[in-house]
């Protein structure tokens, strides 16, 4: 990839939704995949593969990955955080699955009900056993800092991200789960990483629960990430974390990407629809900011200033 271009994830099927109260039927997330492919998402995280009784919003999860729009370059990702979601995804014959490890004991264990250190066991397994026609990568969850255990130590990330880049993911993801990264942390974070795996892609995904998100974003790409994952109109949360809030939007990084000369394969003006008809979906109001005030310059500006 060059250094004016960056892969965007639409991550708003699972992260986006999963969290928000209203469970959305399978067909209406269907069109919402249906509209990231078209407005040109890289890749997607589809849905997540976990247990129902703990994430009734992914309850149909099979159903889903069952029925994608293939045929685009649009690849797309199931989120796994044991061996039997793993399964679910090869089974369903997604592109990618993506492993879940927090680096946190506590939030880990309440995540998916064991030590940090049983989840790296297990995503060793998974790497060693996985069939070759899935891509499996990992991300690494509260990697800026945990709602249980405070701040995480540079030291404990290294220690996890060491721990799963001896498996051979095809890329490691950084997850700010919770929104509390600054730009200092990201740069430190994935510099950390790029010095110690110059050849594993680094991906970051990130919350704007404290505003943050956008500058974050910016110093990850500085620090050599190249891939970001964001969600249509800012939706988002994750269930286990107390007040996570949304994703940063993906119509508004696009909006601060395009502007900036760095190019994605992403259409804004697609974007912002696709956003507008999410919140319509939702029914409440959603935090992207670009899909209320448009991008710029308007296609009525010409008009207006005559
Ligand atoms: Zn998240």
């Amino acid at each position: 990839m060059s250094e004016d271009f960056v892969e965007i994830i639409e991550v708003s099927p699972r992260d986006g939704i999963q969290n928000d109260e209203k469970i959305l039927p399978a067909t209406i997330k269907l069109e919402l995949i249906k509209r990231a492919v078209d407005a040109g998402a890289d890749r997607i995280e589809a849905t997540s593969f976990v247990n129902p009784k703990r994430v009734p919003q992914m309850a149909d999860a099979d159903e889903v990955a069952n029925n994608l729009p293939r045929g685009t370059a649009t690849r797309f990702i199931g989120l796994t955080l044991n061996r039997r979601g793993f399964d679910r995804a090869v089974a369903a014959k997604l592109d990618e699955a993506n492993f879940v490890v927090v680096a946190t004991d506590t939030f880990n264990q309440r995540n998916q009900g064991v030590p940090t250190a049983e989840s790296i066991t297990a995503f060793g397994e998974i790497m060693r056993d996985a069939p070759s026609d899935i891509k499996v990568g990992v991300t690494i969850g509260a990697a800026f800092g945990c709602p249980f255990e405070g701040e995480v130590p540079l030291n404990r990330l290294m220690d996890v991200v060491d721990a799963c880049a001896a498996f051979g993911p095809h890329e490691i993801a950084l997850a700010d789960t919770i929104g509390v990264a600054v730009p200092k942390d990201v740069t430190e974070r994935v510099t950390a990483v790029r010095r110690a795996y110059p050849d594993l892609p680094v991906r970051l995904h990130l919350h704007n629960t404290r505003n943050t998100g956008f500058a974050n974003a910016w110093a990850g790409l500085e620090a050599g990430a190249r891939s970001l994952d964001a969600s249509l109109g800012g939706v988002g949360g994750c269930p286990f974390a107390p007040r996570a809030t949304g994703n940063i939007a993906t119509e508004d990084l696009l909006y601060m990407l395009e502007r900036s000369g760095v190019h994605t394969n992403m259409a804004l003006d697609a974007a912002i629809e696709a956003a507008k008809w999410l919140e319509a979906q939702l029914d409440k109001t959603v935090p992207g900011q670009v899909m209320k005030a448009g991008g710029f310059p308007s296609p009525e500006a010409g008009e207006a200033a005559a």
